[in-house]
């Protein structure tokens, strides 16, 4: 997509000129009526939504914005409600995982005013009722779509058709979502601007790079107790993920070796000084095995056969296909449930797998996601959300578009206050020099950060 000039002028007033000010201890009125002590807790690592609550507070950008969304409802969402809410838009509220919902958090949001359809340990038709009660409503009818895998946009889609050419746009989170949205945009059958936020650069490398390096180290201390010095461990995959997990090993003195199929990826995997092997090469003598190619059957039976004892099997990358669990299902091996998201697979032989999270996603099932990856991730929908609402008719058509770049720098900025980062300023001459506007973008769209 090329992004016309004029593109920003609808959240210009919010995009920096000076250096966004940092100040959680203000501004919070709203929040603290909740009476939550996580929610405020969340509020120091989610700075940023704060600045921008404040700099867009009397311009009330989303005023007439009647939300519906559908996300995991926890306390950092409750602040994303909270901003939206002070930036004018009324919000309906659903959970898009039948599980994760915070309980405490969504009945603060509701004693606040906010409509939430939502509570921990939904069953798959209480989901879906959840989610039509935030639609169906007499007198009140979304015009904006916040959605985390699609299945509101769904939803919407497919029972109320006449909702659906109402709203003005869709803010999309997930892989899976965006998938939906760029099929339906294809087949003709998207009559809504959508945002892919999911590919946005900033989010990207928070959820990919920065998470993982820390969450990685999070998991496996929660679920084994191991100390990971001098251990040897091969991370298959050395994209954004596995990079983010070899550094965080290699930092605690682990012994790290790379599976990849990429060469440009695999040399850049010898440049970071790790050894770059096929698996067989070390499947017997490794302590640990990370997954995070996106594949799927990259630890095989086979390979599970030859690890050896107290071997510690995880994936980090895609959903449940890395690591071949299906084949652990046999009658000659035995499964021993040690703790929660822990089994043991034990061979006839005596010899034990420690298998984490049965092979989902490690960080996802036995660790936190950090609020500051939560806050990027949030910024950046709050931000879609304000120019889709207010773009003017023609700028977006009925197809899925990405976050302006202009836009990715914005929300990248609003975090520097929290680490006191000063940016240096182009002079005229050295803008001038590179062909950039001095406020940005900085980059092309085809740069690789
Ligand atoms: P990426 O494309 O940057 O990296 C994947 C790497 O795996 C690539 O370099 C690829 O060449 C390599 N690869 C593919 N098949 C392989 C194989 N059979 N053996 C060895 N290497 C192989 O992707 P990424 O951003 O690192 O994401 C990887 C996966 O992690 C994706 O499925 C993504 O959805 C998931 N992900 C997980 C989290 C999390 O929190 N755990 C966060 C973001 C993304």
């Amino acid at each position: 997509m090329e992004i016309s000039s004029e593109l920003f002028c609808v959240v210009s007033p919010y995009l920096s000129k000076s250096r966004p000010a940092l100040d959680v201890t203000k501004g919070t009125d709203n929040v603290a009526s909740a009476h939550l002590a996580q929610i405020l807790c969340s509020f120091t690592d989610m700075s940023a939504l704060i600045s921008l609550r404040k700099r867009a507070q009397g311009e009330k950008p989303l005023a007439g914005a009647k939300i519906v969304g559908c996300t995991h409802i926890t306390a950092q969402t409750a602040v994303l409600i909270e901003t939206l809410c002070a930036l004018g838009a009324q919000c309906r509220w659903s959970a898009c995982n039948i599980y994760s919902t915070q309980n405490e958090v969504a009945a603060a949001l509701a004693e606040a005013g906010v409509a939430v359809f939502a509570w921990k340990g939904e069953s798959e038709d209480d989901f879906w009722w959840c989610i039509d009660r935030c639609v169906n409503m007499d007198g009140w009818q979304a015009n904006m779509i916040l959605d985390d895998g699609g299945d509101l946009t769904h939803w919407v889609y497919k029972k109320y058709p006449n909702v659906f050419k109402k709203i003005r746009g869709i803010v999309e989170e997930s892989v899976t979502g965006v998938h939906r949205l760029y099929q339906l945009s294809k087949a003709g059958k998207l009559c809504v601007p959508a945002m892919n936020v999911n590919d946005s650069v900033t989010k990207q490398k928070f959820d990919n790079l920065y998470c993982c390096r820390e969450s990685i180290l999070d998991g496996l201390k929660r679920t084994t107790d191991v100390m990971f010095g001098g251990k040897q461990v091969v991370v298959c995959g050395y994209g954004e993920v596995g990079k983010g997990c070899c550094a965080a090993l290699k930092a605690l003195g682990a012994i790290v070796y790379i599976t990849e199929i990429d060469p440009i990826c695999a040399l850049q995997a010898c440049m970071d000084g790790f050894r770059v092997v096929k698996l067989n090469e070390v499947i017997r003598q490794v302590d640990v095995v990370i997954t995070c190619t996106g594949n799927k059957n990259v630890v095989t039976r086979e390979h599970l056969d030859r690890m050896k004892n107290s071997c510690i099997v995880c994936n980090m990358g895609h959903s449940n296909t890395e690591i071949d669990v299906t084949s652990l299902r046999t009658p000659e091996l035995t499964w021993e449930r040690v703790r929660s998201q822990v089994d043991h697979v034990i061979w006839p032989d005596g010899k034990r797998v420690v298998l984490l999270a049965e092979g989902r996603l490690l960080n996802l099932s036995c660790s936190t996601v950090p609020t500051f990856v939560l806050s990027i991730t949030a910024t950046t929908q709050a931000l879609a959300l304000i120019e889709l609402y207010n773009a003017p008719e023609g700028r977006y058509k009925q197809d899925v578009y990405l976050l302006p770049k202009k836009m990715d720098e914005y929300v990248a900025s609003l975090h520097l206050p929290s680490f006191d980062a000063h940016l240096t300023e182009l002079t005229d001459d050295q803008a001038k020099y590179l062909g950039l506007n001095k406020n940005g973008p900085f980059k092309p769209n085809y740069y690789r950060y």
